[in-house]
């Protein structure tokens, strides 16, 4: 069943059910009002003929007595005529003892004659009434009877109606069935009041079919007539077709408005159902028209501001999907295009904080001391706890410390909230956070990789990249304050991770793209930069020279008499005896200065900003160190040896003495060959060029040495510019101790 033909069964159940009861109640009242009112008027009417019946009685003993009172008999009869002719009776009898008239009047009613007394009448429509008197002689003896008789006509029963009020029929017999003598019903009644009559019995009323009350009466002592009384009822005629029909109206009255109602009700959830289907098939342009204020035009208007705020959320979601796509895209191309670690890492994290709907964020990396380095952030300025919070830089966090050095510490990702009252101490001020690290794919051999044979540094296995965080961490990828205050879920955390691989890879590529270039530019058996690389840092050095009018001083190395060493102690012996020299050179030289091994036994050390008689300095103490003492090598046998190591050096300083950065390693090569010439173990500088070069460089007035002695060219600022120098070019490993 539907909900609109339930509706329609609830209404009219509710509405027709009273109105049925009311019309019951209403036709049940009056009809038990009416018949009371109707008992009443026929018990009225019943006492009223009693007392009419007596009273003829007792007029008609009265008579019958004053003709009994006539001892004379032949007075007697004149008596009796007295009486009739006063109308006290119709007629008078009198009788003997035997029964025999003695007299009777003349005329008279028809038998037979209803005794007042009672005594059933011999039977037949009764004629008369009449009562009886003994007749007695003077002495009391019984001398007969007389009678007096009044008529039972209609004219009788007429009278008896009309001091009644009710409508009167005299049946033929009380024991028989009902036949009438005589009557005051209308003749169309007639035959319905009789057949009611035969119905009752005693003094119960019984009621005819078109409405009328009747009551049987007597015969009974005092009242020896049998009579049949009726009434018409008092209800207004047709009161049951008028709550028929009152029913009937109501009922079609009950239909339309139940129709209509229920109507009213379903058709809009009917529109509701098709526009939710609408929706479910994608449509969410779907909207239902809103009639009303009542319930359901606030389902309509909350379902139509919800497929509205669906669309917004769905439209934004789509947004949002393509500026993820863009950012993807951004990303991907970065990855592929560039070896730039900074970029990649900036572009990572802005793709990590527009997927998730953070506000703030940082990559951090974990350097060779165990600290992690921010390398970018983004909505961070002035949350920091550090010094300068604009540059990344300056945030190092301790491994263990705080949200992201326990991250790193212990590799597993982190998220939350920090409570209000806590200071964090090691991170930003913000609300919520979410940090997951990332860790190079194989990143067990990474530390390997980046560390032995490094120009410059000693074997670095043990204090490798990954060596101070959880297996193998490169660094952490952190977010703040997820927008809208709500804390990050799982999901930002698995795409955090899908970002923080990103990074890793990232990370490790650049590490593999630089750790591949240092190898094609350093020297594999003395770790020093190779002749490639020489080339290529001349011409940096000099082009710096020439900018910032600085002096640049070339020294050519050459070992002596090296042919002998690897004749005598082997070629294994010549190899380590060349290893020695290299760390020996390292060690001597300042952070900025550069060594390279030229091929064989050959070496070039390049010191920048430093005049011939800074470079005559370094020239004469590397001699020291390397003569100073003899290098220990195995030899052939496997014995321990000392051999003794000399070198000659040639100094040659551009601008000076070349004009170029060739010509410079010209020079110092020329110059080399002279302190070989002059006996080996020595130093020379090279000769003043004859015209001098024809590129002058200013040398910056005010020059003057710095505390360490060592002379240079231009002071101004010049570790400044050594050292951006030196972070120029592929990121060449730091040499010599930092002097
Ligand atoms: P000087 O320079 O004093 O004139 O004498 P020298 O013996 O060093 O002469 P020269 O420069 O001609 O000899 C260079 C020798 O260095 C030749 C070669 O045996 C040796 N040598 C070159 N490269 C290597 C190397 O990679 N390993 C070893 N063990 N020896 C090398
Ligand atoms: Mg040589
Ligand atoms: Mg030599």
């Amino acid at each position: 069943m539907t909900l609109r033909g339930r509706l329609t069964a609830a209404f009219l159940a509710v509405v027709l059910g009273p109105v049925l009861l009311g019309a019951f109640f209403v036709g049940s009242t009056m009809a038990a009002v009416d018949r009371s009112r109707a008992t009443e008027r026929l018990g009225l009417a019943a006492a009223g003929v009693r007392t009419s019946v007596d009273a003829l009685c007792q007029q008609l003993r009265a008579a019958a007595d004053a003709v009994a009172l006539v001892t004379d008999p032949a007075a007697r009869s004149g008596a009796a005529a007295q009486v009739v002719g006063r109308g006290l009776a119709a007629a008078v009898r009198v009788t003997d003892t035997a029964g025999r008239f003695t007299y009777a009047t003349a005329g008279g009613p028809a038998e037979p004659w209803q005794d007042c007394s009672g005594d059933p009448a011999p039977g037949g429509p009764v004629g008369a009434l009449a009562a009886r008197v003994q007749l007695r002689d003077p002495a009391g003896t019984d001398l007969g009877t007389v009678v007096a008789a009044q008529s039972v006509d209609p004219a009788f029963v007429a009278r008896l109606a009309a001091v009644t009020g009710v409508a009167i029929t005299l049946l033929d017999d009380a024991a028989g069935p009902v036949r009438v003598t005589h009557t005051t019903e209308n003749r169309e009644v007639r035959a319905a009041v009789l057949a009611a009559a035969d119905r009752a019995d005693g003094d119960r009323i019984t009621e005819t079919a078109d409405g009328r009350y009747v009551r049987r009466l007597g015969p009974s002592p005092g009242q020896p007539l049998p009579l049949v009384l009726s009434v018409p009822g008092e209800r207004p005629p047709g009161l049951y077709a008028a709550l028929v029909s009152a029913v009937v109206l109501a009922a079609l009255l009950a239909v339309l408005a139940a129709w209509r109602l229920a109507r009213a009700t379903t058709r809009p959830l009917m529109q509701l159902a098709g526009a939710v289907d609408r929706v479910a098939h994608g449509d969410l342009t779907a909207r239902v028209p809103v009639r009303s204020r009542d319930e359901i035009g606030r389902l309509a208007l909350a379902f139509n501001r919800m497929t509205r705020e669906t669309g917004t959320y769905v439209t934004a979601l789509t947004s949002s999907r393509d500026q993820l796509r863009g950012h993807l895209a951004v990303l991907g191309d970065t990855l592929a295009s560039t070896h730039d670690l900074e970029r990649i890492l900036r572009v990572i994290l802005h793709s990590a904080i527009a997927a998730t709907g953070a506000r703030a964020g940082a990559v951090l990396l974990l350097d060779p001391d165990g600290v992690l380095v921010a390398q970018c952030a983004e909505g961070l300025e002035g949350r920091w706890p550090v010094e300068d919070p604009a540059d990344p830089a300056t945030v190092r966090v301790p491994v263990g410390a705080g949200v992201i050095g326990t991250v790193v510490a212990t590799g597993e990702p982190l998220r939350g909230r920090w409570e209000p009252t806590a200071t964090p101490t090691a991170e930003p001020l913000c609300e919520t956070y979410v940090a997951v690290p990332f860790s190079a794919p194989g990143a067990a051999d990474l530390g390997g990789r980046g560390g032995p044979d490094r120009p410059g540094h000693p074997p670095a296995g043990a204090d490798g990249d990954g060596g101070a965080g959880g297996g193998g961490t490169l660094g952490v990828l952190a977010l703040y304050d997820r927008l809208g205050g709500d804390e990050f879920d799982d999901d930002d955390l698995e795409t955090l991770r899908t970002f923080a691989g990103h990074a890793a890879v990232a990370v490790d590529n650049v590490r593999v793209h630089e750790e591949a270039q240092r190898l094609s530019l350093t020297d594999p058996l003395t770790g020093l930069w190779n002749y490639r690389y020489l080339r290529e840092s001349i011409r940096r050095e000099v082009e710096r020279a020439n900018r910032f009018g600085r002096m640049l001083s070339v020294l050519a190395l050459d070992l002596d008499r090296f042919k002998d060493v690897n004749d005598t102690w082997g070629h294994t012996a010549g190899d380590a005896v060349l290893v020695e020299f290299a760390r020996r050179v390292r060690g001597e030289i300042r952070e900025v200065d550069l060594a390279f091994r030229h091929g064989g036994e050959e070496f070039v050390v390049l010191l920048p900003e430093t005049d011939a008689r800074g470079a005559t300095i370094v020239a004469e103490r590397l001699g020291a160190v390397v003569r100073g003492s003899p290098v220990r090598v195995d030899s052939n046998g496997g014995e321990p040896v000392l051999v003794p190591v000399t070198v000659s050096i040639g100094i040659a300083v551009y601008p000076d003495h070349a004009a170029s950065g060739q010509q410079v390693l010209d020079a110092a090569d020329d110059a080399l060959y002279a302190a070989k010439a002059a006996g080996r173990d020595g130093y020379r500088l090279a000769q003043l060029p004859d015209p001098p070069p024809s590129q002058e460089i200013p040398v910056v007035a005010g020059a003057a040495s710095p505390p360490d002695g060592l002379p240079r060219a231009g002071a101004v600022d010049a570790a400044g510019a050594a050292t951006g120098g030196a972070s120029s070019g592929p990121h060449p490993p730091r040499q010599g101790r930092g002097r």
